[in-house]
């Protein structure tokens, strides 16, 4: 089934985003990334947006948000607005912004689209019947899913957890999870990969929008932010696609316009191995000591000399 995603490139202004994470230091597959996210900008005499994703106290450090804003101006990337000029849509740190997300969190709750869940990832990970998906995430097996229908006022009965979501006040201490729908195809024309068909229940289940440790969870942080600042267009790693399908249902729940998307090759090692934060001799400071140029970084070139 095609469903329709309002999407916006038509929008007569561009606005891109560079959204790190500071949880190590940038590598070359970012730096490929931020490349063509910051040259689809010019293309398109746009703006673009850092905005820094320290959500995460427990793995976020400071210093390395310095380290990530140098290696962005040595690569040579320019960005219009972030945490460290400003501009109207701040602030541009995640860790600033949780009042954005508890406006959210408040709205799905009182549409009833989230619901508790005590679940451990011990427990789900015995429980899922279906094999680990492509990102990592077993599909939630549905044990604390209420069995209601989203929008409707009231609650049917047969649920196996909390039935009436709108007592609670706070969302801290449980899990919160976005009930997806039943088999949906989410279908979007990716503007590198082309047509992409993910399918709910099947590729991604319910998935977390608030921690247990009260921390928003990426995908609602990042769908608030993307929504609030305007984005029009999202740069990112093909291994983040399941995560836009997962994004594009909270948009449409949130009564926001999707932005387009382009989703990067990803840059591997010399092994064929998906670069992460640990491939620190891949890190953008390192090619740089052993003397690589910016543009040789910024094309993904991926080993020192
Ligand atoms: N902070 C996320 C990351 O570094 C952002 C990904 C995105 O939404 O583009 O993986």
């Amino acid at each position: 089934m095609d469903r329709a995603f309002p999407q916006s490139p038509s929008l007569p202004v561009y606005r891109g985003r560079l959204a790190p994470s500071p949880t190590g230091l940038l590598h070359v597959g970012h730096a490929r990334t931020f490349g063509i996210a910051a040259e689809r900008a010019k293309q398109n005499r746009g703006q673009l947006i850092l905005r820094n994703e320290d959500l995460d106290p427990q793995r976020c450090r400071p210093a390395l948000v310095a380290a990530m804003v140098e290696d962005l101006r040595w690569l040579g990337i320019v960005w219009d607005e972030g945490p460290d000029c400003g501009g109207p849509f701040g602030p541009y740190s995640q860790s600033e912004r949780r009042r954005h997300y508890l406006l959210a969190w408040k709205k799905l709750r009182d549409l009833g689209m989230i619901y508790p869940c005590t679940c451990s990832r011990k427990d789900v990970a015995q429980a899922a019947s279906a094999p680990n998906d492509f990102d990592g995430e077993p599909v939630y097996p549905g044990t604390c899913r209420p069995n209601f229908v989203p929008g409707a006022a009231g609650l049917r009965s047969g649920g196996t957890a909390e039935t009436s979501v709108s007592t609670w006040a706070v969302p801290a201490g449980v899990n919160w999870r976005f009930r997806v729908p039943d088999g949906e195809e989410v279908c979007f024309d990716d503007l590198h990969l082309g047509r992409q068909r993910i399918t709910t229940g099947r590729d991604f289940g319910d998935f977390i929008v608030w921690r247990r440790d009260d921390v928003p969870a990426y995908q609602l942080a990042v769908v608030v932010d993307d929504g609030a600042m305007g984005i029009t267009e999202v740069v990112r790693g093909a291994d983040l696609l399941r995560s836009t399908a997962r994004q594009m249902l909270l948009f449409r729940a949130l009564g926001l316009a999707a932005p387009a998307y382009y989703h990067c090759d990803l840059v591997c090692d010399e092994a064929g191995i998906r670069l992460a934060k640990r491939h620190d001799s891949l890190s953008i400071r390192k090619l740089r000591e052993s003397g690589r140029t910016a543009e040789e970084v910024r094309a993904g070139v991926a080993c020192p000399r």
